[in-house]
């Protein structure tokens, strides 16, 4: 029995600025049953503040604590190993690790840059990873859907650092085992008794299935017809959209 749902966010709950048909009332619809929710977002180029306020104007009743973010994730890990980071993130986060650093970079923060994903950039990020500094990532997404079309997410540049260098990264968001235990733990549910909505096959259901979780694939945001031939274990289901994943659970 599902007793906690985790949902995705781009490609799940919205596409750029717009929400997706359905998935405010299937949010409303489990907030009636009293279903404890948290949002997971490999997403990097917003603060939580902002994707909160986004949410909230999409009409959305939320609280900002209830979005669980990679770069938190990775802004925890930074913290407790007291790692002094340098940023090859977009620059609206550079914010979020403002507290950290001051000494010699010994972790590379790797984020969805977009525009700042230049050669000078990524070249700085190969010399300090050459040198022995840490990789730390949000993920290993391979592409999003935004408004205009598909789009690079981080994924590619994570894997052309490590063949450069020959480091492994350290991955923080999804589909790290972790990220869904510590979001599952908030939500007060065993991971068997929690559900991950989400639109990538790899990070969102192969991630929640690792991690022993239930999981929801959607076919809206980056989802092609044959992803879920990727699914590698059985605990996962197929649903046109979050309103008929949540309406599987009601
Ligand atoms: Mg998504």
């Amino acid at each position: 029995m599902i007793k906690g749902v985790l949902l995705d966010l781009s490609g799940t709950v919205y596409v750029g600025n717009e929400v997706l048909p359905g998935a405010l009332e299937a949010v409303e619809r489990l907030q009636a049953q009293n279903i404890p929710l948290r949002y997971l977002t490999n997403s990097s180029r917003s603060p939580r503040k902002t994707i909160f306020q986004k949410l909230r104007a999409m009409g959305f009743a939320i609280v900002e604590e209830e979005i669980f973010t990679a770069p938190q994730a990775i802004h925890d890990y930074l913290r407790e190993h007291k790692l002094s980071p340098w940023l090859l993130v977009h620059p609206a986060i550079e914010e979020e690790f403002s507290d950290l650093g001051g000494g010699t970079p010994d972790a590379v923060v790797l984020g969805d840059a977009a525009d700042a994903f230049t050669y000078v950039n990524l070249n700085r990020a190969f010399r300090l990873l050459f040198d022995g500094a840490r990789l730390l990532a949000v993920g290993d997404n391979r592409y999003f859907r935004e408004a205009d079309g598909m789009s690079l997410d981080a994924g590619p540049f994570v894997t052309a650092l490590e063949y450069a260098t020959g480091c492994e990264a350290i991955i923080l968001g999804k589909p790290s085992v972790a990220f869904f235990h510590s979001a599952a733990s908030h939500l007060g549910c065993r991971p068997e008794e929690t559900l991950m909505v989400g639109d990538d096959v790899f990070s969102d259901i192969n991630g929640a299935l690792k991690a022993g979780m239930k999981a929801a694939l959607v076919q809206t945001g980056k989802y092609r017809p044959g992803d879920e031939q990727n699914i590698i274990a059985p605990g996962a289901c197929v649903c046109t959209d979050l309103l008929e994943a949540v309406e599987g659970i009601l």
